[in-house]
Formats: structure tokens, C-alpha cells, sequence
């Protein structure tokens, strides 16, 4: 969990290098839908460029079907999901059926001003979706993908500005009640996300290590 820009995709993509586990986001699922020009995809547009959410039932449906792959049987990490407690209490229900749980949600926690700089300064990687930052996280060799080698880089179309302080509002409003969700659950984690990468990685690992 974490606003938008808390560091999600970040963590995320150090997480599936140590843990062999499958990494599912909406956030990337629904993008790809909408490269691909899918009918989820052109449902999601609207709302993923206006900052809203895209409705519970389309969310839902997909999380379900990306649970009930083979690759998840061994774990999986979700990012992105859920974000409110519809969806919370449906990923229970999809969970319970095939006799599994959470087992831990780490709560990346950075203050929303921290996040607007953050989200206008992102760009990713046009082949990989590696995400870098023109002020905080650079490529290694300027103009080329760490990851992939890729030259293509661009900035998502709801980072630009007009996009970003509604998307915002939308998720902070979401987030106490998910928060207190999972804190009375007793597997919430908050980590301080305002701490470098690596440092923010450290904490992660702390926990990750303990389940
Ligand atoms: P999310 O997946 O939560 O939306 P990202 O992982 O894409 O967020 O990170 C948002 C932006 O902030 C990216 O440009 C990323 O490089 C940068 N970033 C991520 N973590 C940190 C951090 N701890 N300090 C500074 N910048 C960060
Ligand atoms: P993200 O990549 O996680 O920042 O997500 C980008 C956009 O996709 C969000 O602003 C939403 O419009 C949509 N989205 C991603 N995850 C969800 C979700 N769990 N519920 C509803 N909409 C979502």
C-alpha cells in the first residue's frame, strides 16, 4: 500500500528479484490493457486519465482471474490493490475461497506534499516500465534503462499535473479506512517511505524476512 509516487513500483521491482513471487498491479495491468486497446482497457481509460479509480466490479474481476493462476500458488504480491475496502473485503472472499491469506501489508507512508514532486518528476522506461527520477533516481548511464537498455522513456499521461491532485484526494480519502483495515487484521507494516531507496528497501526486507 502507499499513495500514488510512494515507491510501490520501486519496492515492487526489488521485492520479485529476492522473492521468487509474481508481482500483480493494476496499475501496470490496466496500462497494458489500454496499449493493447483491449474493451477492459478502453472501459479503464476514462477514469485512469481522469485520476479516479476504475469501478470495483472491472478491478475486482481481474484480480481474481491474475489469483487464480498457476504462478500464484507459491505466493504473489499485489501493488496498487486493494485501495479501498470494497475491494479489501472482495480479496478476502477471492482469498478464502482457495484457502489462503495475507500474510503481511507493508504500508509505504509519505507525506502527500512529498508525493506531488515525486509523481511530476517520474518517468519509466517505454520498454520495461522501469520507473526513474529526474531528481532522486537517475538512470546509471543518462539516457538508458538499467534494467533493459532501452533509450525510450516517457512520462505518464495522468503524472502531468492536472491529473495528479485528483488522483491524489481520490486516494487519500481511500486510504485511512484500508489502513485502519488491516492495522486491526494485525498485518499492517508502515514503513517510512521520505528515506532513500535503499534505506526504504532495508525496512522492507526486515519484514519480508520475518514471514
Ligand atoms: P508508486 O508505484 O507508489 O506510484 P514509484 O515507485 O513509481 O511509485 O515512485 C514514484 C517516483 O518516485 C519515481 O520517479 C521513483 O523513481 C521515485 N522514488 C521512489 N522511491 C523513492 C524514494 N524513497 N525517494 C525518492 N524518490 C523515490
Ligand atoms: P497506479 O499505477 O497504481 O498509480 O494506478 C494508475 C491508475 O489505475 C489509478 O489512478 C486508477 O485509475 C487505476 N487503478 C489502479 N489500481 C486500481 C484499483 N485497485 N482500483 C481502482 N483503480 C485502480
Amino acid at each position: 500500500m502507499g499513495l500514488p509516487g510512494a515507491g510501490k513500483g520501486t519496492q515492487a521491482d526489488k521485492i520479485i528479484k529476492e522473492f521468487d513471487i509474481p508481482h500483480i498491479s493494476t496499475g501496470d495491468i490496466f496500462r497494458a490493457a489500454i496499449k493493447n486497446e483491449t474493451p477492459m482497457g478502453l472501459k479503464a481509460k476514462g477514469f485512469i486519465d481522469n485520476g479516479e479509480l476504475v469501478p470495483d466490479e472491472v478491478t475486482n474481476g481481474i484480480v481474481n482471474e491474475r489469483l487464480a493462476e498457476d504462478d500464484t500458488k507459491d505466493g504473489f504480491m499485489l501493488d496498487g490493490f486493494p485501495r479501498n475496502l470494497v475491494q479489501a473485503n472482495a480479496l478476502d472472499a477471492m482469498l478464502a475461497e482457495s484457502d489462503r491469506q495475507l500474510d503481511a501489508v507493508l504500508n509505504i507512508d509519505v507525506n502527500p506534499e512529498v508525493l506531488v514532486d515525486r509523481l511530476s518528476g517520474r518517468f519509466l522506461c517505454k520498454n520495461c516500465g522501469t520507473a526513474y527520477h529526474r531528481l532522486y533516481n537517475m538512470p546509471k548511464v543518462e539516457g538508458t534503462c538499467d534494467v533493459c537498455g532501452s533509450h525510450d522513456f516517457y512520462q505518464r499521461e495522468d503524472d502531468k499535473p492536472e491529473t495528479v491532485k485528483n488522483r491524489l484526494s481520490v486516494n487519500i480519502e481511500m486510504n485511512t479506512p484500508l489502513v485502519d483495515f488491516y492495522n486491526d487484521k494485525g498485518i499492517l507494516h508502515t514503513i517510512n517511505g521520505e528515506q532513500d531507496i535503499e534505506v526504504v528497501y532495508q525496512a522492507v526486507q526486515k519484514v519480508l524476512t520475518n514471514i
